[in-house]
């Protein structure tokens, strides 16, 4: 890991054109919800936009025939030292006896899947010392994702 303050929207925004990409072969529309000024973080930029390019590959998977892909940046709800992104999909949700193995490796639903990708989402989120939490039902699945901010000066 290598860590440098940055700003979680500068690493989200890189991201949003490949997300658009694979989303436009599926139907998806994508909104972006930026959070401009948003506070520094510590973070490895480059496994942090794994962490959302994986959330973000996820949510269009789920949608397969069509919907709205909404990344949001935001205040974290619990603490005013948080910068949180949340990943909101329309797709049918993820039933209820799959959810507490969704992070486990090799956990997958899908023919192709891998089953990888949330376990080290979630990995690469608690060394930033940051938490990652779903919420999910039948019109659809946010992932929100919280990252402590470097204590600012003014
Ligand atoms: P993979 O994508 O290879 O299956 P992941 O670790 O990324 O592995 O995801 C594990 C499982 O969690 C998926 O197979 C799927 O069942 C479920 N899942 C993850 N994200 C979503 C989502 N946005 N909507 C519905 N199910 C999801
Ligand atoms: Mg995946």
């Amino acid at each position: 890991v290598k860590l440098s303050p940055t700003r979680v929207g500068s690493i989200v925004k890189d991201m949003i054109p490949m997300l658009r990409n694979e989303a436009i072969m599926r139907g998806v529309i994508v909104h972006y919800e930026p959070w401009t000024e948003g506070p520094l973080i510590l973070a490895d930029k480059e496994m942090l936009k794994q962490v959302f390019l994986n959330l973000g590959k996820n949510a269009i998977e789920a949608m397969d025939g069509g919907g709205v892909l909404t990344v949001r940046e935001r205040r974290g709800a619990a603490s005013e030292v948080e910068a949180t992104v949340d990943i909101i999909d329309t797709g049918p949700g993820i039933e209820q006896e799959y959810l507490e193995r969704i992070f486990d490796p090799f956990f997958t639903t899908k023919e192709q899947g891998t089953g990888l990708g949330l376990s080290i989402c979630r990995r690469i989120v608690h060394e930033m010392g940051g938490a990652i939490q779903v919420e999910t039902g039948p019109e659809g699945t946010m992932f929100s994702i919280a990252l402590p901010t470097l204590a600012s000066s003014d």
